[in-house]
């Protein structure tokens, strides 16, 4: 949850009051409706941070799936015939084509996304 002060402009994940502004200057959340229209003032830009874990997800995905993928492949293959080189290199090469494959995917996905964000008079918020 991306939540942002209207004080310092700032943003943050989540919490109730802004940790920069003295005070207790309450956040508000980036994805409620009636507080869209401030976000144009920040002086950040969040989209990264939507973008990044989107990206994320998918690699996860990738290298959570790969494993069980790989395996599956290589038991199926090992019980129907008792080629251990073709079957095994076919389930270590799925995994190593999952993992790498979604990796790469997400890392495509990313830069796409980011070449509508213009960075000039705005910090991007990466962490
Ligand atoms: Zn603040």
């Amino acid at each position: 949850m991306v939540k942002f002060c209207l004080q310092c402009k700032n943003a943050f994940w989540g919490g109730q009051y802004c940790p920069k502004c003295e005070g207790e200057i309450e956040l508000l959340d980036a994805a409620l409706p009636e507080n869209k229209k401030y976000l144009p003032e920040l002086n950040i830009d969040v989209r990264p941070k939507y973008y990044a874990r989107s990206s994320m997800l998918l690699s996860c995905f990738g290298f959570v799936m790969a494993l069980p993928l790989g395996a599956f492949i290589f038991l199926r293959g090992i019980s129907s015939s008792d080629n251990l080189l073709l079957w095994g290199s076919l389930g270590i090469g799925t995994v190593v084509l999952v993992s790498w494959g979604c990796w790469y995917l997400s890392h495509r996905l990313f830069d796409k996304q980011m070449e509508a964000v213009e960075s000039k008079d705005k910090e991007l918020q990466l962490d």
